[in-house]
């Protein structure tokens, strides 16, 4: 990478390369496994407003069938084959300490978010732990303002920086101007409009009153767990021993998206926010199911819901469920996009048979041109 502003640390990403390449015929990585190449991506190794703003950059961000490939782990290929992309690889990060205890910290698009929560735990610092372990990029995370046990990126984002594609120009957005809402963003409301090209966030020095944080199933458990195995006290626990308890906690119930079979895309449906009186129905009928009181109506667990429709763990050829989490979708490999896809509508459609709930799904569904 060309250098980032450098405060008291900073990290630089990918050697000196040239600012940008052309690839050809190039693999999209996703963590589904699905088949996928496209014909012609650009990757950008410095996303400095210089480089993004020469004209055959600028103009290649202009088309808009030009995709933003990442890490492709909130994604489904249903086609195997795109016409162009850009993929962002400059990853350096630098991080700041103020005066008040906070560490500020700007962060490439391409670095990795677990590869930042890690270095960032590493360090003592709190504000990114319970992230450990969400596969993709830094850039990708303010796009659905990812989030797990409690703590979402819009929790610790500052600003976010964008190319506007349109306009052809950086911009920084503060982080109210993102309008980043549950799985959500302005930058997910409007596809095609901008480049996410760097993240500012701000962690601290010191732990949270609450530290650690249990609230969320299996937790507290781990923790106690990890109390009793190291002997030592829960608020004793670093940033980074807390990432290894969520890891854990996280390796049991998804797959593994480092590598090999199933591949999976996370989490494959929203949980539903329905009406009161829809809710009030369902607990009739079933008068275990879990609800959460939300503003707007009741969040039902879309696991749940599957897991009801007698789904889970149901296999199709080279698709299925997860008999682990109902909410996850397989590929145990061999199946295509569009297969992919046909079955997962079918699981919708089956959980709308069943109890009247029409899921969303969260990953972006690409298709043909
Ligand atoms: C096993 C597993 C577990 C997961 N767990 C969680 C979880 O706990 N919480 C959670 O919130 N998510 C989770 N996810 C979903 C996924 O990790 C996140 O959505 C992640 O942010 C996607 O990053 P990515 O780099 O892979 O983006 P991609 O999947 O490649 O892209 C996602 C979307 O963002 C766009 N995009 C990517 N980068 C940029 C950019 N720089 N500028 C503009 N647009 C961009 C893409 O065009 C696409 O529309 C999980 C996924 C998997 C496979």
């Amino acid at each position: 990478m060309k250098s980032i502003s450098v405060g008291t640390e900073a990290v630089t990403g990918a050697a000196e390369r040239p600012a940008f390449e052309w690839v050809d015929d190039a693999p999209l990585p996703n963590t589904l496994r699905l088949p996928a190449k496209v014909e012609r991506m650009l990757v950008l190794n410095d996303v400095s407003e210089a480089t993004l703003s020469t004209p055959e950059v600028a103009d290649w961000l202009a088309d808009p069938d030009t995709r933003v490939a990442a890490g492709g782990s909130n994604v489904v290929f249903a086609t195997p084959r795109i016409p162009q992309a850009v993929m962002i690889v400059a990853s350096g990060w630098s991080a700041e300490p103020t005066a008040a205890g906070a560490i500020e910290l700007s962060v490439e698009a391409g670095l990795g978010l677990d590869a930042l929560v890690r270095a960032t735990a590493g360090r003592g610092w709190f504000g990114l732990e319970a992230l450990a372990e969400i596969p993709g990029t830094v850039g990708a995370a303010p796009m659905q303002n990812v989030g797990a046990y409690g703590t979402e990126i819009a929790d610790r984002t500052r600003w976010v920086e964008v190319w506007d594609r349109r306009e052809r120009r950086i911009e920084r957005f503060a982080r109210d101007a993102c309008d980043l809402s549950y799985r959500s963003s302005r930058f997910k409301r409007e596809p095609g409009r901008w480049l996410i090209v760097r993240v500012g966030l701000r962690l601290s020095a010191t732990p949270p009153a609450d530290w650690p944080p249990v609230a969320y199933s299996g937790l507290d458990e781990a923790v106690d767990d990890w109390s009793a195995r190291t002997g030592r006290a829960r608020s004793a626990m670093s940033p980074a021993e807390y990432a290894e308890v969520i890891t854990t906690v996280r390796l049991a119930k998804l797959p593994d998206w480092r590598g090999g079979w199933p591949g999976s895309a996370g989490s494959f449906f929203h949980n539903p926010v329905v009406a009161p009186e829809a809710a009030a129905r369902l607990s009739r009928r079933w008068p275990d199911m879990p609800r959460f009181d939300v503003p707007g109506g009741v969040k039902i667990p879309a696991g749940w819901l599957i897991e009801t429709a007698g789904l889970k763990g149901r296999r199709e050829g080279a698709v299925a469920v997860s008999s682990r989490h109902a909410l996850v979708l397989e590929h145990h490999g061999g199946a295509s996009g569009a297969a992919f896809l046909r079955f997962a509508e079918s699981v919708r459609d089956r959980v709308e048979d069943e109890t009247g709930i029409r899921l969303m799904v969260e990953p972006e569904c690409v298709t043909g041109r």
